[in-house]
């Protein structure tokens, strides 16, 4: 039944290969032997497979475990540096027809404020994300082909890229809505979007199907397939996540690799991201409701193993965790955080009055963006604003191939530093701009290519006199 190669998506995530990995893992979470010869393979830094990766999850030898996370902090080094890339999400409308358990935005949720932002209101929430600095936004909206239809989301598309405010601009426009036709994803890749997202929720398909009883998102197939359409496209960076809590974590986690499996040996080319939320308290959610909570500490071993298992994916963490939580888990594989979320419709412009709450789920990190890029910095991690290759047309297997051979990190590296002090002469705190400038000070070293080195101190000079969007 398993078929990494098959278009069906009982087949690429066969659920009786899910079990017989877990039933492998378990077997040998305690095998010293393979475990070695698992993480000597990973030192190659080409990824796992599931089942590899299965097995470091569990693991319970407490020496080989504190070698799984240096290993996964060597390899986040190696690929990403000390980089930390900003993005803040936009929630367009919380209309949505779709019966999901555990989101406050189910249709027969009576009492949550319904909305749906006008492009008015789009422009002075996005200005008020400009206002911030951010540079890169996740769009999200629930799916009502009434509400919210494929001609709504490319309009607001359309919109926050036509907004020029001071020196704002929102350059990466990614967007996380329902799975859809391979025609309207021919549209949103037309429109100039960056990333597609779509969280797959539970790979686990009975759970799945309960836990969205009505809607058409109740369709397994159609939403697991979902990449793949996108691909077909024309979409080339797609970003998969389940939601931590929902099942059990360790059939998820090795569902969620057989699905980069078979995007990269069905399409070409692996997942741009993947994305680790964990599931939170809401209006109308009990989290406690559903007993598959996982612990901080699992939490971190499972983005040790992800960074393990596909170096080359991106890793993203949002505010629906705590500053400390983040804190942990940041050196061990992430390298995309949201920084000031709201995760209301509307909000950013003006906060919404209590009595009208629209959020998706309670934010646990809840400072400023000034805030945010100070802590990092005062950690030694360079926020960086870059949305440059999408610019420049490296994405898909361009992007891949660039990254895999190491050699991104020539552009990643002078790109941060130069949308970091982008960052600091428009929007920060004085306190900020003092620590961000001596961090860049500092980072000019990494530069080892004496040109580079040369053109980057240039623009940076350049950025101090007002120009703007330089990149390589
Ligand atoms: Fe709708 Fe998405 Fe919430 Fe489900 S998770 S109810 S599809 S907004
Ligand atoms: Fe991301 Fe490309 Fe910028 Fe690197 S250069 S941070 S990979 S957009």
């Amino acid at each position: 039944m398993y078929n990494v190669m098959s278009p069906k998506a009982e087949e690429f995530i066969s659920h009786e290969e899910v079990l017989a990995s877990l039933a492998y893992a378990q077997q040998n979470k305690n095998n010293r032997e393979l475990i070695d010869q698992i993480l000597e393979k990973a030192r190659e830094r080409k990824g796992l497979s599931h089942r590899e990766a299965a097995v470091l999850l569990d693991c319970e030898l407490e020496d080989k475990n504190q070698e799984i996370y240096a290993l996964a902090e060597q390899i986040k080094k190696d690929f990403y540096g000390n980089r930390i890339v900003m993005f803040a999400p936009l929630y367009l409308s919380n209309y949505c027809i779709n019966g999901c358990e555990y989101c406050p935005y189910h249709l027969k949720n009576k009492h949550i404020a319904r909305k749906k932002l006008t492009q008015e209101e789009i422009v002075k929430e996005v200005t008020a994300l400009q206002d911030m600095g951010h540079k890169r936004l996740a769009l999200e909206a629930g799916e009502d082909p009434v509400n919210n239809p494929i001609e709504y989301i490319l309009e607001c598309i359309q919109t926050i890229y036509g907004i020029k405010h001071k020196n704002g601009a929102i350059r990466r426009v990614n967007v996380n809505i329902a799975a859809t036709t391979i025609e309207n994803y021919r549209k949103l890749k037309e429109a100039g979007i960056g990333t597609y997202i779509l969280f797959q929720e539970t790979y686990n398909k009975e759970s799945y199907e309960k836990l969205h009883p009505t809607g058409p998102k109740h369709d397994y197939a159609y939403h697991t397939e979902a990449m793949d359409r996108a691909m077909d496209g024309g979409i080339d960076d797609v970003g998969l996540g389940v939601l931590f809590g929902l099942n059990n974590y360790q059939y998820d986690f090795t569902g969620i690799l057989m699905h980069a499996e078979h995007l990269e040996a069905y399409k070409g080319v692996g997942p741009h991201t993947i994305s680790v939320p964990r599931l939170r308290r809401a209006d109308d959610i009990d989290p406690d409701v559903f007993d598959n909570g996982i612990s901080d500490e699992i939490f971190a071993k499972i983005v040790a193993c992800i960074r393990i298992a596909v170096p080359y994916t991106g890793m993203i963490v949002s505010t629906r965790e705590s500053q400390a939580c983040r804190e942990k888990v940041l050196h061990l594989g992430i390298s995309q955080i949201s920084g000031a979320s709201r995760t209301s419709v509307g909000g950013y412009a003006q906060p919404e009055p209590e009595e009208e709450n629209s959020a998706q789920f309670d934010v646990s990190d809840n400072r400023t963006l000034d805030e945010v890029v100070k802590w990092l910095m005062e950690m030694d991690y360079v926020p960086s604003f870059c949305t440059a290759c999408y610019r420049e047309g490296r994405t898909g297997d361009r992007f891949m191939t660039l990254l895999k051979s190491g050699q991104i990190v020539n552009c990643c590296h002078p790109n941060a530093l130069m949308t970091l002090k982008e960052y600091l002469e428009d929007y920060a705190s004085e306190e900020t701009r003092e620590v961000g400038d001596k961090l860049i000070e500092k980072e000019l070293d990494v530069i080892t290519n004496p040109r580079v080195k040369e053109k980057v101190i240039d623009y940076l000079a350049n950025i101090h006199k007002g120009e703007r969007d330089f990149r390589f």
